[in-house]
């Protein structure tokens, strides 16, 4: 099987081309189990299309997750000049690597002070769901810019039919995270999947999701609203978690 990219861009007109992707995801591995993701989830489905990657012109499968100093090698190889951010995404979460990440944003932001470092998560792994202000802040100390946490619910009901978290109280503890990166002074935005309505699934308004957003102390403009578009029709964009 080919190797899957740790440094990726995104080639389409609609993202801007000075942000470098990382990826360290072994497996696409997530902890959570949404019933909207577009990862593959078995060996079958490896090397299919699927959105993200197609997106990203990128094959994002990797064995095992590279080394810390495997991915800033690969940072060094394919940052430019004129790039702005780096960005933790791949496809799965970034954050089950909580200490590698925070290790190699650490050194990034040394070695290229100006760029932005960012990471979008599900705000719902093991370490979050252990001590969510702990988490905050060891991503404030490496030196994290932004995060973006995909909510995508107003209740722990609704978000667990949704996205199946792996862990008990996910959906409390990945709240009380969202609060906890706003307060240490990371750039936080929230996440929201609109009119997906499979599985007994009833979509709610987007005034919905925004008030909140708000009551969680979310600036209205870190607030993403996503919409979900069915990845069998050919015009489906979107169904990934991933905002790009
Ligand atoms: S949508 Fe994101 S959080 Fe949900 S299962 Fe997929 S990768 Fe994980």
């Amino acid at each position: 099987m080919k190797k899957g990219k740790i440094a990726y861009r995104f080639e389409t007109p609609f993202y801007p081309g000075n942000i470098l992707y990382v990826n360290l995801i072994k497996n696409y591995s997530c902890v959570n189990n949404c019933r909207f993701c577009g990862r593959p989830r078995n060996k079958k489905e490896i090397g299919k299309p699927n959105i993200y990657e197609k997106k990203a012109n990128s094959f994002l499968y990797l064995s095992k997750s590279p080394s810390e100093k495997l991915v800033i090698e690969k940072i060094k190889e394919e940052i430019k000049k004129n790039d702005k951010e780096i960005a933790f995404i791949g496809l799965g979460e970034p954050l089950i690597y909580l200490d590698k990440v925070g290790r190699i944003i650490k050194k990034l932001k040394k070695k290229y002070p100006k760029i932005k470092t960012r990471i979008d998560t599900n705000g719902a792994t093991r370490e979050i769901n252990e001590n969510p202000l702990k988490v905050a802040k060891k991503l404030k100390v490496a030196g994290l810019d932004e995060i973006r946490i995909s909510v995508n619910a107003i209740n722990e009901k609704e978000y667990n039919k949704l996205c199946r978290p792996k862990f008990k109280d996910a959906f409390n503890n990945l709240t009380k995270f969202v609060k906890k990166c706003n307060k240490n002074g990371i750039n936080t935005c929230v996440s929201f999947i609109l009119n997906f309505r499979q599985g007994g699934i009833k979509s709610r308004p987007k005034k919905d999701y925004v008030k909140f957003a708000l009551s969680l102390g979310i600036r209205k403009k870190n607030i993403i609203l996503r919409n979900y578009l069915n990845v069998r029709q050919p015009k489906n964009e979107n169904r990934n978690c991933k905002r790009i």
